[in-house]
């Protein structure tokens, strides 16, 4: 294995902190082990002497995991990252930030710690695309011409969709909402917020008001698909700790809980568990009356007409209608997008319903129109991810098939779907539902019910994974 060490100097924070001791800080647990095993491309490991200027936009998860694959993976690499953001979120600890577990500053890393020397950084944003030339535009005007490029770019929050509803919103009139976040400023406002969004939501049930939250889940792709769940346990074991409850409503856009049937059902189970919880299908939050604390859905639904002998099947109808709900508490999870440069390409799906996400093939992460493109992490424009777990599983395919591309090769590795959805069912037990193309996917060979609550995963998930996200994946070494 052609391994380098990516970060020099390194901060008090990871100083001294070489791979093997990143590996004895989690004690080589059987389950980081196998974590571990389940994520090696021997081909994106082995050296290339291929030579071309690599221009990476955006500098989160996929953007640093990308760059570092490829650094180790290019005996000569010529690396170029267009990250305007000095601090590097580790954005799933923001959950952990909201349910009071951890310190809003623990989820603040430094990109300084992820971007060597030898790997050119600017600190600007992409305005432009140009594939058709192999060129973009800064904000600041520059233009840049590159070989290769990794689109890594992540997504874009939409509140403004939500009619009646602006950011500043957030955290008055019993609104909250733990995504927001400003990935540029490195700031994570949602997470201090929802923390004293559930502490408000606590001390009106203590007044013996029955106070009612309501959990929104929006009707477009977003990133951890699982995050507007894990507040609505989370926030009502909160109560439960304490003897008391309120009306939960978990408003959602989806017809079910979870797309795993086990996993829907362990979901059902859980929220029996919980006194005053109900959940409204395929309602989408559209608009929302702040003073008066007024939330509007769009409810879809289909009704059952008559039995038609011809076709030998019902007949069904399509409803919509609009529904009025008032709340004391809501949090909101907004639709979201690709972020406007990439729609306003030529790079982004013309079409369908990935329309505006970049259009990369599901296996390759290539694009599929200009060759010289691979897409990474919650931009890519694939049936399935969009989250960080799916990301480390791009990062050596992206690498890998990058490298071929540079070598005229054929592209041999191959995206199987990957995701995982940490679902923190209670304060000690999370359900780890990690699945892919093809259906469940257990990292842990002896686990292979991915539906099962577990206490060792909220250990795993509060104590490993922040370390192993900051000293070996953004190294490129899992
Ligand atoms: C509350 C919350 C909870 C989550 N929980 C989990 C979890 O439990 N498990 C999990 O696996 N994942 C989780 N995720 C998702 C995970 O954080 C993302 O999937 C992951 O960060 C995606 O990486 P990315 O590189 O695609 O995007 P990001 O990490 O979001 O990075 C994109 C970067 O691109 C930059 N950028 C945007 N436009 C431009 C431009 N034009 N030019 C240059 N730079 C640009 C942005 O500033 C940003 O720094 C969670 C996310 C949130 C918000």
């Amino acid at each position: 294995m052609n391994l380098k060490n990516p970060i020099e100097p390194l901060t008090e924070k990871t100083d001294g902190l070489s791979r093997r001791d990143a590996l004895k800080l989690m004690g080589i647990s059987p389950i980081a082990a196998s974590v571990l095993a389940g994520t090696s491309v021997t081909e994106a490991k082995a050296s290339s002497d291929a030579k071309g200027k690599i221009v990476i936009v955006g500098g989160g998860a996929g953007g640093i995991m990308a760059m570092a694959h490829l650094r180790s993976s290019l005996s000569n690499p010529d690396i170029t990252i267009i990250a305007p953001n000095e601090t590097h979120l580790y954005q799933p600890g923001q959950i952990f930030i909201a349910a009071g577990v951890y310190e809003p500053d623990e989820i603040e890393m430094s990109n300084k710690n992820f971007i060597p020397d030898d790997v050119k950084w600017i600190k600007d944003e992409v305005k432009a695309f140009d594939p058709d030339n192999n060129s973009l535009t800064l904000r600041g005007g520059e233009e840049l011409s590159y070989d290769y490029l990794v689109v890594a770019t992540g997504l874009q929050y939409r509140y403004e969709w939500i009619e009646g509803l602006t950011k500043e919103d957030i955290g008055t009139h019993g609104i909250s909402s733990v995504y927001l976040n400003d990935l540029e400023k490195g700031t994570h406002e949602g997470g201090e917020l929802t923390w004293e969004w559930f502490n408000a939501l606590k001390q009106a049930a203590k007044e013996g008001k029955k106070p009612r939250a309501i959990y929104t889940h929006p009707n477009t792709p977003i990133k951890c698909g699982g995050a507007p769940q894990k507040i609505l346990y989370l926030s009502a074991d909160y109560l439960k700790k304490d003897g008391l409850s309120a009306e939960f409503i978990f408003a959602t856009s989806n017809a079910s809980l979870f797309s795993l049937k086990n996993v829907d059902e362990e979901l059902h189970r859980t929220q029996k568990g919980y006194e005053g919880m109900s959940t409204k299908f395929q309602h989408n939050l559209i608009s929302i009356d702040v003073q008066k604390k007024i939330a509007t859905f769009g409810h879809f639904y289909q009704e059952q007409g008559e039995w038609d002998p011809d076709f030998e099947m019902y007949e069904t109808f399509d409803h919509y209608e609009k529904v009025d709900m008032e709340y004391d508490f809501i949090h909101i999870v907004p639709p979201m997008s690709a972020v406007d440069t990439v729609v306003d390409s030529s790079l982004s799906w013309q079409k369908g319903t990935a329309k505006g996400w970049l259009e990369v093939d599901n296996e390759t992460l290539q694009h599929r129109r200009y060759k010289n493109v691979f897409g990474i992490g919650d931009i890519c424009g694939i049936p399935m991810g969009k989250t960080g777990g799916s990301t480390r599983h791009h990062a050596p395919i992206v690498a890998a098939n990058l490298i071929s591309a540079m070598e005229g090769k054929e592209l041999k590795e191959k995206f199987d779907g990957y995701t995982v959805c940490p679902l923190k069912v209670n304060y000690g037990e999370i359900i780890m539902a990690e699945f892919n193309y093809d259906g469940p996917a257990s990292s842990v060979p002896f686990w292979k019910d991915v539906s099962v609550p577990r206490s060792v995963w909220w250990a795993f998930d509060v104590y490993m994974l922040k370390p192993m996200y900051q000293h070996l994946m953004m190294r490129g070494w899992m």
